[in-house]
């Protein structure tokens, strides 16, 4: 009776949710971006990440996999014990001992606040070769695993592992039990990221309209990127209909990564009018988030990675310093300040005008004129000058060194030590 009564107040408040406006944001940085070959985080590493997800307002953190090792498992239950606000959530495969561990490790959060994501491969390829279980028992261990679970949760996820790379229909079949069992949000899963923007709306359209339950649960969506593809297939889920959103912060995770969650706001944020959901998280700390998992995890993201690469407020190019410095907006897609960058690096190389080394000079408050300004271009450019006629222009490129490109301040860095030593 108490538990028909918990049902049907937990489908209210869920169909209320969903009329919401949002996207609902979920980090996996802390599980499956740490399976990213490579990257260890430490217990407390986690908790500081963890805290800076909270600080920057993702809906719910996966938080790792208990059942992985004990060091996985310590790194939950200390985020358990110290993050606020975020809905903490474990991996757990639909095994009973695994959701017992997934349970302690949880504990102290509250149970409105803790959560428990179940996965099984339904795919023929896991089916037949991993799990060797025909389709009615994967069924029948999914429904299993989630009953068992409420006995422990009150927010219990499912997630078919492979979920792009199976039938549609037996797919269709799997949410249906699974949300009758008691999971109320569905993950659909694009494990090997193969997924183009089309076909993830159309299986998202298709899940909407063909599982009967579906008004009782969330549908969330998790990509990988093999394909480049994983921010447009999210996206493309969002118009569909998805409500949330899975990624890690800086795309990281299993070969070419998980969607990029700073990617996915960004866009969602920049296009309110065309998505019209807003999202939870605050756009300003995304700079230091990704910054925080980079240097955490140690694994600095390319230079031209989308959104927070360290080239995107950075420009060589004369024609782009010159419209940059006329006005900002000329050569940028948004301002530093709306993810919390900045300030715009006008970087002094080969391909520099005079507009950025007049700007650079003039701020050095060096007694500076045209001539000199010609003779720094020079040097960028590889016009040598002959240095006993300008002895003031060693100052200045001392002075404008942090400017310069990276090979051109290793070059000058090896000079200034030759003639040191
Ligand atoms: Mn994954």
């Amino acid at each position: 009776m108490f538990s028909a009564i918990n049902r049907k107040v937990k489908r209210f408040v869920l169909r209320q949710q969903k009329k919401k406006p949002l996207v609902l944001i979920s980090d996996t940085t802390l599980r499956d971006g740490v399976q990213m070959s490579g990257v260890r985080l430490q217990p407390a590493d986690k908790v500081r990440i963890a805290q800076a997800l909270a600080d920057a307002g993702v809906h719910s953190i996966d938080c790792g996999f208990p059942a992985a090792g004990e060091t996985e498992c310590e790194g939950v239950r200390q985020i358990a014990r110290r993050v606020k606000g975020p809905t903490l959530s474990a991996l757990s495969r639909t095994v009973l001992a695994d959701i017992d561990l997934a349970a302690e490790a949880l504990e102290p959060v509250s149970p409105l606040k803790r959560a428990i994501t179940l996965f099984i491969g339904t795919s023929p390829l896991h089916r037949d070769h991993k799990h060797e279980m025909a389709k009615a028992q994967i069924i029948d261990t999914a429904c299993r695993a989630i009953d068992y679970a409420q006995k422990h949760f009150e927010i219990i996820s499912f997630g078919p592992e492979d979920a792009s790379r199976t039938e549609p229909e037996f797919l269709f079949e799997v949410y249906e039990k699974a949300i009758q069992a008691g999971a109320l949000s569905i993950g659909f899963t694009d494990t090997v990221g193969i997924l183009t923007p089309a076909k993830s709306a159309d299986i998202v359209k298709r899940i909407q309209d063909n599982v009967a339950s579906m008004d009782d649960a969330m549908l969330g969506v998790h990509f990988h990127n093999d394909l480049g593809l994983a921010t447009a297939n999210s996206l493309a889920c969002v118009q569909a209909g998805a409500n949330i959103v899975q990624g890690t912060v800086n795309g990281i995770g299993e070969r070419a990564g998980n969607v990029a969650i700073e990617e996915v706001i960004m866009a969602l944020v920049l296009h309110a009018d065309e998505f019209k959901k807003g999202v939870t998280v605050n756009p300003r700390a995304l700079a230091g988030l990704c910054s925080l998992v980079a240097e955490l995890t140690g694994f600095e993201p390319a230079a031209n990675k989308a959104v927070i690469g360290r080239n995107i407020f950075r420009t060589e190019a004369g024609i782009h310093q010159d419209g940059i410095l006329a006005h900002p907006d000329t050569y940028l897609p948004f301002p530093p300040e709306t993810i919390g960058a900045g300030p715009v690096e006008l970087v002094l190389g080969a391909q520099s005008g005079r507009s950025a080394v007049r700007h650079h000079l003039a701020a050095t408050g060096l007694d500076v004129n045209e001539e000199h300004v010609e003779l720094v271009l020079g040097y960028l450019k590889g016009r040598p000058h002959n240095p006993a006629d300008y002895p003031e222009i060693d100052e200045f490129l001392e002075r404008l060194q942090p400017y310069m490109a990276d090979d051109l301040a290793a070059a000058l860095e090896t000079r200034t030590k030759r003639e040191a030593g």
